[in-house]
């Protein structure tokens, strides 16, 4: 079978050439050419011979993500791709402009299998992980099609990604590598609606010599286990208390302050004891609690609350020792949340 070479750390490669009965210096040579110097086809490899170029086309595809639909904001220059990988599943990547980055926002996962009532991902369930070339060529594909450099890494599209542990290392390992795009790994955060066993896990990791320097922002969206298990089924397998924990964990071993993720759902987790209840859980960590007015999803019923409402619940929360921020909304005049431009394409093709 063909295997995709954007899946190969530059590690693997040097395995796989000298498995070629090549000399290891290739993989450096190949794994620049895909990662650095962005060729799409084994023919623009000039520096490779002829034969070695025949034997890689013979053995391997490079990529194959396609756009159907990409829509661009007015208001802001974000863009939100459809990208259909090589057997036909849809996700969906985000690339956000700010003044000093450029970020682009991926997909780990062909759906999700975690059932987060508010989100449009996981309406339909999971398909399948993603591989770590299906992640990398997201970045790239955003990076060719607006001509623009991206610094900065959000793993928050569809999908849990520490479900997908290996594929996500994977990508991590490709898209630091200094011989290719050499992404800081300070400029990467994983998302996670709170697996503890695998925060503990990447806690413990050493990624090159040293723990991970990769950022967490850990969905946490409720102040206490039952208002949360009414949002997040994940919540019925790990208590809040042991969601700190493996956090604590995580900021113990590698110093990255942690983000919790906060969606307010008017009515629902947005009352001052909430703020309270929240401010005691998270004390004596240095987190930050980024406060995500919910973004309103037919099938999940939740309405968002006013402006005034999540400045309010920030300000209870500093009152109360924790630092939050509200996050900027970009994007607002297209199909902005998470899963929505898939669904509305997976429900055309139904018809
Ligand atoms: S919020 Fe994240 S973990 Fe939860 S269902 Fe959506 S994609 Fe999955």
């Amino acid at each position: 079978m063909i295997k995709d070479i954007f899946d190969y750390t530059k590690g693997e490669l040097k395995a796989e050439l000298e498995s070629l009965g090549e000399k290891p210096y290739r993989a450096k040579q190949i794994f620049s050419w895909l990662h650095a110097r962005s060729a799409v086809s084994f023919d623009e490899m000039t520096d490779l011979s002829k034969d070695l170029r025949a034997r890689l086309k013979e053995k391997y595809s490079i990529g194959g993500l396609s756009v159907p639909d990409m829509q661009k904001s007015k208001l802001d220059g974000t863009r939100k791709y459809l990208f259909r990988l090589y057997d036909g599943e849809l996700i969906e990547g985000v690339f956000m402009e700010y003044r000093e980055w450029n970020t682009a926002c991926i997909s780990s996962q062909v759906g999700c299998a975690m059932g987060c009532r508010f989100c449009a991902s996981t309406v339909d369930g999971l398909s399948r992980d993603m591989t770590a070339g299906e992640m990398v060529q997201e970045v790239y594909e955003m990076e060719r099609s607006t001509g623009k450099k991206i610094s900065h890494i959000v793993v928050m599209g569809s999908g849990e990604p520490l479900l997908n542990y290996d594929n996500l290392l994977r990508f991590i390992d490709i898209i630091t590598d200094g011989d290719g795009k050499g992404v800081s790994q300070r400029n990467i955060t994983v998302s996670t609606c709170g697996i503890v066993p695998a925060i503990e896990r990447l806690a413990m990791e050493k990624l090159g010599r040293e723990h991970p320097q990769i950022n967490l922002a850990i969905s946490l969206h409720a102040s206490n286990d039952d208002k949360r298990k009414m949002l997040m089924p994940i919540a019925e397998k790990y208590s809040m208390a042991e969601l700190v924990r493996a956090s604590r964990l995580y900021y113990e071993k590698t110093h990255r302050k942690i983000t919790f993720e906060y969606a307010l759902v008017k009515g629902e987790n947005d009352s001052e004891a909430d703020a309270r209840e929240l401010a005691e859980l998270l004390q004596g960590m240095p987190v930050l609690v980024n406060l995500i007015p919910v973004n309103p999803v037919t099938e999940s019923g939740y309405s968002r609350p006013s402006r005034e409402a999540v400045i309010n619940f920030k300000n209870k929360l500093e009152n109360f020792g924790i630092n939050g921020s509200i996050r900027r909304e970009l994007g607002s005049d297209i199909d902005g949340a998470c899963g929505q431009l898939r669904m509305r394409h997976s429900r055309d093709a139904r018809r």
